[in-house]
C-alpha cells in the first residue's frame, strides 16, 4: 500500500474530495459530490453514467477547462488549485489532447492543416508543423487523405483526423468525450481499437466517456458516475481475449 504522498507523486491524475456545483441564479446545482480518483500513467479508463450524471463535467475538470468548486486536484504531480488561467492553458497545451463526439474539425482546412494548426499555435514553423502533422496522420492510418477536407471524409476518418490532432502535441493524457457517439458500431470499434493501440504503443493515458458497455469493457478500468459519486466496477478482465 503506497503512502498518500507517493500515490500523489506517481499518479497522472489525483483527485481528493472533489465537489462541483453549477450556480443557476439563486440555485446551486451539485453535480460532483466528494469524488476521489487516482489514475496512473498509461492507464485506460472508461467513464460511464446516464445522461446528465456529470461525465462531461468531470472530464472538463480533468482537462482544466473548468475548476472544481472544492477539493484537491493534482495533474502530473502539480496542484492545480493555485495555477493561473495562463498556466492552466500552458499545461493543457503540453499535457492534454481532446477528442470530441462531433470531431470539432475546421471545415475549410484540409486534414493535414487541421492537425498542423495547433502546432502552429505552439510556435512551430509552417513546414515543421506540416511535417509533424503528416506523421501523426500516418499514425492514424490516413496518409492517403491528407488534402481532404472534413466534408469529404467519413465519420470514422474525421475522428481519426481529430485523434491525430489530439496527438500532435505528444500529450500524456487523451480525454475523449463520447468519441464514438456519432459512429456506427463497426466504425466505433475501429476508433476504439486505434485509441487502445495509441494507449499501448505511445504510452498515452486514456480517459474516455462512453455509453457503450462493449467498448468500456476493453479499457483497464470502468468508472460509473452516479448521483455525484464515482463507483468503480470490479475488474473482470479487459475483453482483450484474456
Ligand atoms: P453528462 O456529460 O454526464 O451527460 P454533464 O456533465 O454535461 O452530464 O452535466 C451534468 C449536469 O450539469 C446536467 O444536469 C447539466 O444540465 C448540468 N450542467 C452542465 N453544464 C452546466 C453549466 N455550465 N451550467 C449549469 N448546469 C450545467
Ligand atoms: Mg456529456
Amino acid at each position: 500500500m503506497l503512502r498518500t504522498a507517493e500515490r500523489e507523486a506517481q499518479s497522472l491524475i489525483f483527485m481528493e474530495d472533489i465537489c462541483h456545483a453549477y450556480r443557476m441564479g439563486e440555485q446551486c446545482l451539485s453535480i460532483l459530490d466528494n469524488i476521489s480518483l487516482t489514475i496512473r500513467h498509461g492507464e485506460s479508463c472508461a467513464i460511464l453514467g446516464s445522461s446528465g450524471s456529470g461525465k462531461s463535467t468531470l472530464l472538463n475538470i480533468l482537462g482544466l477547462l473548468d475548476r472544481p468548486t472544492s477539493g484537491r486536484f493534482l495533474l502530473n504531480g502539480r496542484d492545480m488549485a493555485n495555477a493561473t488561467p495562463d498556466e492552466c492553458a500552458g499545461i493543457r497545451n503540453r499535457l492534454i489532447g481532446f477528442v470530441f463526439q462531433n470531431f470539432n474539425l475546421l471545415p475549410r482546412l484540409s486534414a493535414l492543416d487541421n492537425v498542423a494548426l495547433p502546432l502552429r499555435y505552439r510556435g512551430y514553423s509552417r513546414n515543421q508543423s506540416r511535417q509533424f502533422a503528416h506523421r501523426q496522420i500516418e499514425l492514424v492510418g490516413l496518409a492517403d487523405r491528407l488534402t481532404h477536407r472534413p466534408a469529404d471524409l467519413s465519420g470514422g476518418q474525421r475522428q481519426r483526423v481529430a485523434i491525430a490532432r489530439a496527438l500532435a502535441g505528444e500529450p500524456a493524457l487523451i480525454l475523449a468525450d463520447e468519441p464514438t457517439g456519432n459512429l456506427d458500431a463497426d466504425t466505433a470499434q475501429e476508433i476504439m481499437g486505434l485509441l487502445l493501440e495509441l494507449n499501448r504503443t505511445q504510452a498515452v493515458t486514456l480517459v474516455m466517456v462512453t455509453h457503450d458497455a462493449t467498448l468500456a469493457k476493453q479499457l483497464d478500468r470502468r468508472l460509473h458516475v452516479q448521483s455525484g459519486r464515482i463507483i468503480e466496477a470490479l475488474p473482470t478482465g479487459k475483453g482483450r481475449g484474456d
